[in-house]
């Protein structure tokens, strides 16, 4: 039991280092060195109950891989149409949003999820000079 907690620990840890919102995949990768031999279902587990508890946030991007946060304030997120990197938006919620009737068409409203795209300045680098640029 202790040695599993310190391996939530540990993944916990790699999601939270930097903002990158990290894939299971890619959090295996990062476990891996401190934690030899966990398997990338063992990490997804993890992730998985992290994410029940409210530790971390699930993001469920349509026609992507699930990616964690580890950051549960509530903020927007922008993903990169080439590459698929996700980056968060800072600033406000979209308050108009939140004032919505607690009920719509019947429904209850529980929340909403807003997910901005573009090319991330890597991509529009490589990609060649912009031709907003004059060049
Ligand atoms: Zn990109
Ligand atoms: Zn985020």
């Amino acid at each position: 039991m202790k040695r599993h907690s310190h391996q939530r620990d540990i993944i916990l840890e790699e999601v939270r280092r930097g903002k990158t919102h990290p894939s299971a995949q890619e959090v295996f990768d990062r476990v891996r060195p401190r934690l030899p031999k966990i398997s990338l279902g063992t990490v997804y587990r993890n992730l998985e109950q992290l994410a029940a508890h409210g530790v971390i946030r699930k993001l469920e991007l349509p026609g992507q891989q699930r990616r964690f946060d580890g950051d549960t304030s509530e903020h927007y997120h922008i993903r990169c149409l080439a590459c698929g990197q996700v980056d968060d938006i800072p600033g406000p919620l979209l308050v108009q949003i939140r004032q919505l009737p607690d009920t719509l068409n019947n429904y209850t409203i529980l929340g909403h999820r807003l997910e901005l795209i573009g090319i991330c300045p890597r991509c529009r680098e490589t990609a060649g000079p912009n031709p907003s640029n004059g060049q």
